[in-house]
């Protein structure tokens, strides 16, 4: 397998902790895990720390993983969601050894249910949902066996046998286990097996009108292909006994253990397939891959590396209790990502026209800049600069607060990579408006010139006005606000409605053959990506990843 984790082993934790005992005491020759995605959905960042925990497990110890789909609910799956997830998996770097659907395994599911009806560890029972329901008791009380219990294995054979040639309507019957009514552990309380769905499956087509339970399913497709180490989420702890049991009676050969571990919280975010999808379906979002989305399609369209979401999953480690993440530590591991990596550029996000005046017409000179000061390897680029300039609002008072270095009327900043101007005329439109400002500019003051007779406090970024490239650029806050104080809030009340906050504005000219998925750090502003789309005027569009500093500290500022 080769899979692209740069060879740094796994931090330690309890999971791997079991698999170097299980090796060292021969109790497994080669580990073998799987991640076993439901086809519901596209895939989120909990589901990529799953993936990073099977496959670089396994890959540390030179053991294989596969890719499964546990395709058994075909009313909510979709082979739009098989192709995505795929493409997910392998984005994140990881290459599966072998890929299976649980609906591979139908077959072979449906003989080990005969071989546990002859046994007489199962049996069809024909009450209606709610019956069921009413018979299972709770947490303090037993539950009451079904009136249907005791039929005869031939009796059972006979209906299971109906079931599946599709003489029943949906929800008729059902096969459940015979375990144990009175069990402390309710999934042990005769948990169903089989259900009656008349519906299409994305694979097997019309084939099957009987569907298994992810509970008895899960544990076949493991055993099935041998998988040592079945890792699953914490809320499946209550559900170990009934694994167990199902490879025990189905008299599967390989000995498959359940593990689980926490499922990956972060504040702010959505972890949950159903939610997410309630957003896709309700418009509040432009997609599974909308940039604000915490899929992997949607990080990766914000401009997240697979590396920084790795390093992120990995660093984080894997703990046995619920606890939640906070997202700045995502944010962390893009920042450190990146900064290497991203090229450095201007852009002007709220622009005012600055005219040199004393700046010969018509010339334009190219000034040198590293690509990437952090990086000198990345080399120079060039920056054209002219009398007209445009910079950022933000950047200009007419009547600035004390220890207000940047520009203002008689005040003198720097350019970024070019001169130091002096601001000398406020121009203003009827309304009162500042449309423009007039500087002088100092030709003894370029950058790289040595220059250091007087010195500014303030420096400003800015583009050339006539070659400047029309950019928009979308600044990205969470989905949700503030998700501790509201989480009993319906979803579509928890919306930050400024969550996609629109503005237009200019890039340095040398950015007009960027492609869509490129990163660049905006100076002062942040890191954006180039998104795939371009807005309805024609421009480049560009989704601000993550800001310079964290916004806790953004916010202080
Ligand atoms: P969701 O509720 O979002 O649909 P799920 O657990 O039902 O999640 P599956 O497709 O069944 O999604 O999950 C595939 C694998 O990913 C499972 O092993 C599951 O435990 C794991 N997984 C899902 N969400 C998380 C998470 N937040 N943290 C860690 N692992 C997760
Ligand atoms: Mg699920």
């Amino acid at each position: 397998m080769e899979n692209s984790n740069e060879n740094k082993s796994v931090p330690s934790n309890f999971i791997k902790n079991i698999v170097i005992e299980d090796l060292q005491e021969g109790r497994v020759q080669e580990i073998h895990t799987r991640f076993p995605p439901e086809p519901n959905g596209y895939l989120h960042i909990g589901h990529a720390k799953s993936i990073c925990l099977n496959f670089e497990l396994a890959d540390e110890f030179k053991g294989k993983t596969n890719l499964r789909f546990d395709d058994t609910n075909p009313v909510k799956e979709d082979t739009e969601y098989v192709d995505s997830i795929m493409e997910d998996v392998r984005w994140l770097g990881f290459e599966w050894d072998a890929l299976f659907y649980a609906s591979d395994y139908f077959e072979e599911m449906y003989n080990r249910a005969v071989l546990l009806i002859k046994k007489g560890k199962a049996y069809v029972c024909d009450l209606t949902a709610e019956e069921t329901r009413e018979l299972r008791g709770t947490l303090t009380e037993p539950g009451k066996d079904s009136p249907y219990r005791n039929r005869s294995v031939e009796e059972n054979l006979d209906l299971f046998a109906r079931m599946r040639a599709g003489e029943f309507a949906d929800g008729a019957r059902v096969l459940r286990a015979k375990i144990d009514m009175a069990a402390p552990n309710i999934t042990l309380r005769d948990p169903i097996l089989y259900r009656i769905a008349h519906v299409h499956h994305h694979r097997t087509g019309d084939a099957w009108c009987i569907y298994p339970m992810y509970d008895y399913a899960h544990p076949l497709g493991d055993a099935i292909e041998g998988i040592t180490h079945s890792i699953c989420t914490l809320e499946f702890e209550d559900h170990r006994p009934m694994y167990d049991w199902v490879i025990e009676q189905c008299e599967m050969e390989t000995q498959t253990h359940q593990y689980e571990f926490a499922r990956l919280n972060i504040t702010n975010t959505i972890m949950s397939k159903r939610y997410l999808k309630t957003l896709v379906d309700e418009g509040v979002v432009h997609g599974w891959d909308d940039p604000r989305m915490p899929t992997i399609s949607g990080m990766r369209r914000r401009g997240y590396t697979a590396e920084s979401i790795r390093n992120f999953c990995r660093e984080i480690g894997v703990a046995k209790a619920n606890s939640v993440i906070d997202e700045r530590n995502l944010e962390f591991f893009i920042r450190e990502d990146l900064k290497m990596k991203a090229p450095r550029t201007m852009a002007v996000l709220d622009p005012i026209k600055v005219v040199i005046t004393n700046y010969p017409e018509g010339q334009i000179e190219w000034l040198d800049a590293e690509v990437n000061a952090e990086n000198p390897e990345m080399g120079m680029r060039q920056i054209p600069f002219s009398r007209e300039i445009y910079i950022e609002r933000e950047d200009f008072m007419e009547n600035p607060p004390n220890k207000y270095f940047r520009l203002f009327p008689g005040n003198e900043v720097r350019l970024k990579h070019a001169y130091f101007i002096v601001c000398n005329d406020v121009i203003k439109n009827e309304d009162g408006e500042v449309v423009e400002l007039h500087c002088t500019y100092d030709v003894a003051t370029k950058s790289g010139s040595g220059f250091n007779a007087r010195k500014v406090k303030g420096t400003i970024h800015w583009v050339e006005a006539s070659l400047a490239i029309p950019a928009q650029l979308r600044l990205l806050e969470p989905l949700l606000v503030d998700e501790t104080d509201n989480k009993d809030m319906p979803l579509l009340d928890r919306i930050n409605p400024n969550s996609m906050q629109v503005v237009n504005g200019y890039i340095e000219p040398n950015m007009k053959d960027v492609q869509a998925g490129e990163q660049f750090q905006f100076f002062r502003h942040g890191y954006f990506c180039v998104d795939k789309e371009k807005s309805s005027e024609d421009v480049l569009v560009f989704n601000r990843i993550v800001s310079l500093k964290s916004s806790f500290d953004a916010k202080k500022a």
